[in-house]
């Protein structure tokens, strides 16, 4: 029975939501593990922030999620809005409490969880965490390993490990470097995210924490965490970018939205490209692929990075079950790219671009009737529990561990 585990390390390249928990995973689990992070110090970025009920089941098991609701905002109930008439659906994630410890999202900036899980790794021995190694490329695998080629400030070295997970978002160069494809598209527009401590909710009237809000001339997300809003808005491609991040145009955008004296004082802003993509495996014998490395979509509906999470999940209890010499390693690896793939292809994709062409209708008969659907499944409480199974990704996640 093929094993793949042998005496050097896991190597997990990127210190990201997906790597830093992959590893920590692993590290608890008592393996090797070497965690590769590029930067010297761990970026605070402004990209995820919302953690749907699986995902903060999966990482109770690490001891983590209890720190994330310290630093964050429970959100139990979230709206489809329609901004021109002002009228909302509210969909209330008690609805599914009988099916997770954690019925609410967890709205908390996604840097925080790698933070976490990075000081935690402090506590194994059988843990390091090199921080300032940027993964180059690979540079072969063998029967007993595969080899990474590293930059550091000292230079190239070249880092050996049992296997590597790749985890090092859209642009690994464990996924590149392997010669493996990333097909898909990029959207012409691109989508611009700002952040305010201004309270929104005052424009609002009963604005939730999380809201999707249409409008046929500028729709938008509206995203509390604790102590901000953040608003993320698509803009018109052919615009240059630095007119798009420039501060009078984020103004304009604001006062659009909600017209207020005096201007808005901005925090973060990030323009960023749109891709929809997943790699064509995400396994090459010892090297796995996990998260934006091996899937990449649309933050509507917040599961990119989630799903990166049941990546690592899925991939490290198939690492345990490999090890403890429950299954081979090469029915095991090769049933987790299936699992996880095809997840991604047919669910996350299909519903994150669904969600899009939802938020951009202009026609204003699809959106009258768009809002009148959101609003009945939100009132009937079966209809709002099975709106909500699918949305939190709790169907996904049961669905593709039933994939052989
Ligand atoms: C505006 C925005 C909002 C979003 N909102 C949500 C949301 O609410 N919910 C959700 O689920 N998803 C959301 N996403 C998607 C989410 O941010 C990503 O899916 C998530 O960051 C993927 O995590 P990751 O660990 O795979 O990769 P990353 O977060 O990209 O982490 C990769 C890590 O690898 C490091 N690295 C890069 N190259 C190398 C290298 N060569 N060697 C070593 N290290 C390297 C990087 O420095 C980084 O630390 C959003 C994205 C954006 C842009």
């Amino acid at each position: 029975m093929a094993s793949y585990i042998g005496k050097d390390p896991i190597i997990v390249a990127g210190a990201g939501p997906v790597g830093a928990s992959a590893a920590l995973y692993l590290a608890r689990e008592g393996f090797d593990v070497v965690l590769l992070e590029k930067e010297k110090v761990l970026p605070e970025d402004l990209r995820a922030s919302t953690f749907h009920p699986p995902t903060l089941d999966m990482l109770s098991s690490l001891g983590v999620t209890d720190r994330l609701i310290q630093q964050g905002l429970i959100v139990p109930k979230y709206q489809y809005r329609d901004r021109r008439t002002g009228e909302y659906a509210e969909f209330d994630l008690g609805h599914i409490k009988s099916e997770t410890k954690h019925p609410y999202r967890l709205q908390v900036e996604q840097w925080r969880l790698n933070k976490i899980a990075c000081e935690d790794l402090k506590n194994y021995p059988n843990a390091k965490v090199l921080m300032g190694h940027g993964v180059i490329r690979v540079q072969g695998q063998d029967d007993t390993g595969v080899e990474l080629v590293v930059g550091t400030e000292d230079g190239e070295k070249v880092i050996r490990g049992t296997i590597v997970i790749g985890a090092e978002g859209a642009n690994s160069m464990v996924r590149q470097t392997s010669g493996l494809t990333y097909g898909g598209f990029t959207y012409p527009e691109k989508f611009l995210v700002a952040s305010t401590t201004y309270p929104l909710d005052r424009f609002f009237p009963g604005l939730a924490a999380v809201n999707y809000i249409s409008d046929p001339d500028e729709w938008c997300v509206l995203l509390r965490c604790a102590n901000l809003w953040r608003v993320l808005f698509p803009t018109t491609p052919g615009i240059p970018n630095e007119t798009l991040i420039s501060d009078d145009f984020i103004e304009d955008r604001m006062q659009h939205l909600a017209p207020k004296t005096g201007r808005y004082q901005i925090g973060h802003k990030t323009l960023y490209n749109v891709h929809q993509r997943v790699a064509d495996t995400y396994r090459k014998g010892r090297i796995l692929l996990a998260g934006d490395s091996a899937h990449i979509n649309n933050p509507l509906g917040g599961m990119g990075m989630n799903g990166g999470l049941h990546d690592g999940f899925n991939l490290c209890e198939k690492l345990v079950s490999i090890r403890k010499g429950e299954t081979d390693a090469d029915v095991a690896l090769d049933r987790y790219d299936r699992q996880r793939r095809l997840t991604a292809t047919k669910f996350v994709q299909d519903q994150s671009i669904a969600n899009k062409k939802l938020m951009e209708e202009k026609d204003p008969d699809a959106q009258k009737k768009r809002q009148a659907d959101f609003v009945r499944q939100a009132s009937d409480p079966e209809l709002a529990k099975k709106f909500l199974l699918k949305t939190s990704m709790i169907l996904t996640l049961r669905e593709s561990y039933t994939i052989q």
